[in-house]
């Protein structure tokens, strides 16, 4: 199934499509793998600066920071080349994704150049510090205090953040603080780069629910930590609108993982039990509306409609198939995941490690329960 067709859309599709023929590395360059979602292997850091200089990294910005200037509708055709050939543009997701996007939109001039370039160009590697201990799903609830410190023009920063992907191999933390205690909360939170080799920065890596040495969640804790004034982005006391900024960036688009994921669990079902006509539904259904939201026919808010039933259908399917299979999906290496050469890890991963990670999708980025709310109050309008 593809968008209607539209000359200037497939024309984009087949020079992206030829630069991938020619500059895709093959399977014995793409070793080793990434250990976490900031740490990108040197054939990977090559890889992603390859993309950025010619432009195809990023297609919708401009070109110098790795892009083309393209459409929706481009950007949309480019991650669908990537899918279909199974490969990531980087293995710093939430840097490329959210940090760099975040700096390109409320940073200085000065940040674009010194930490976005960087991290574009996969120099450097950045993680996401907004969740901590009580402050998930109420972001706004956090507690990690930064002082301003006027005569040395710096911040102190104290506190905790827990979930922080890939922080122990990040370079940079964009951290959520609280400057203004006294104001309501949504008002008193500004946004701080945090390089992570700072006095005072430590950062405690723990296992995942899928093993106890897959260590990409981070504890971050920081006490006394000095921060120069100058890596506040945004306006003080304003971080309320990057952290709706930088969540926003890539939810357009998430839905376009979930079908990839739920294209795999079709080639791969063990066996076409009843469940089986529920996944070829629940996938045609997720791009239908999809391609809707694309075409600028559905408002913005209808992202919410799109996380939450494209990471519920990968959960259930994924379900299916370990009860289904029993014991044996414990070891049971399932034959497609998503990104095979380029991500052996999930290549190989048991039905069992499939359905764990699909927690991933229902939790991070507003849990389902998060997104029903939204849903209720502001698509169907029901009372809060
Ligand atoms: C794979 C993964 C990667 C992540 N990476 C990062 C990262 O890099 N950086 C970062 O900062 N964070 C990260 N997170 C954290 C993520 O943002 C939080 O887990 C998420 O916001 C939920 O917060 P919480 O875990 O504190 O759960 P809570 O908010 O405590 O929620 C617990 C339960 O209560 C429910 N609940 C909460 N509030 C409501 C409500 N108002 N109405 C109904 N039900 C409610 C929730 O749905 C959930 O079931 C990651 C999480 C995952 C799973």
């Amino acid at each position: 199934m593809r968008l209607a067709d539209d000359p200037a859309v497939e024309e984009f599709r087949e020079e992206f499509s030829a630069f991938l023929d020619a500059h895709l590395p093959s399977e014995a360059e793409a070793t080793p793998r990434a250990k976490s979602s900031a740490d990108i292997p040197e054939w990977a850091r090559r890889w992603q600066r390859t993309l950025f200089e010619a432009g195809w990294l990023l297609p919708a910005n401009p070109p110098e920071y790795g892009g083309r200037n393209a459409t929706l509708q481009q950007q949309f055709a480019h991650l669908e080349e990537l899918s279909r050939r199974r490969i990531y543009h980087s293995f710093n997701p939430q840097g490329l994704g959210i940090i760099a996007a975040s700096l390109l939109s409320f940073g200085t001039a000065e940040q674009k150049q010194r930490w976005a370039v960087p991290i574009l160009r996969a120099e450097i590697t950045a993680a996401l510090g907004m969740s901590e201990p009580g402050a998930g799903s109420d972001l706004a609830g956090l507690r990690t205090r930064a002082v301003l410190d006027e005569a040395n023009d710096r911040f102190i920063v104290n506190g905790q953040k827990v979930w922080t992907s890939g922080a122990h191999d990040a370079d940079v933390l964009l951290t959520f603080v609280r400057t203004d205690p006294d104001a309501p909360k949504h008002k008193g939170i500004s946004v701080l780069l945090i390089p992570t080799d700072t006095e005072g920065v430590v950062r405690r890596p723990f296992g995942s629910i899928a093993a106890e040495d897959d260590l990409d969640f981070n504890e971050v804790f920081f006490t006394d930590v000095a921060v120069p004034r100058e890596n506040l982005v945004g306006p003080l006391h304003e971080g309320w609108k990057v952290a709706n900024g930088s969540l926003g960036h890539e939810r357009t688009m998430l839905w376009l993982g979930y079908a990839e994921r739920l294209d795999d669990l079709i080639k791969d079902a063990p066996s076409k039990q009843e469940w089986f006509a529920t996944l070829l539904m629940d996938v045609q259904a997720l791009k239908l509306l999809g391609y809707r939201q694309l075409a600028g026919q559905r408002p913005e808010v209808e992202v919410s409609l799109l996380k939450l039933f494209g990471s519920e259908a990968v959960q259930a399917a994924s379900l299916h198939v370990l009860e289904e299979q029993g014991a044996e999906s414990l070891m049971h290496p399932t034959t497609t995941a998503p990104f095979n050469h380029m991500n052996n890890e999930n290549f190989s991963a048991s039905w069992f490690e499939r359905y764990v990670r699909s927690f991933a999708g229902t939790i991070a980025g507003g849990t389902s329960e998060i997104q029903r709310n939204i849903i209720a109050e502001r698509i169907l309008g029901l009372p809060r």
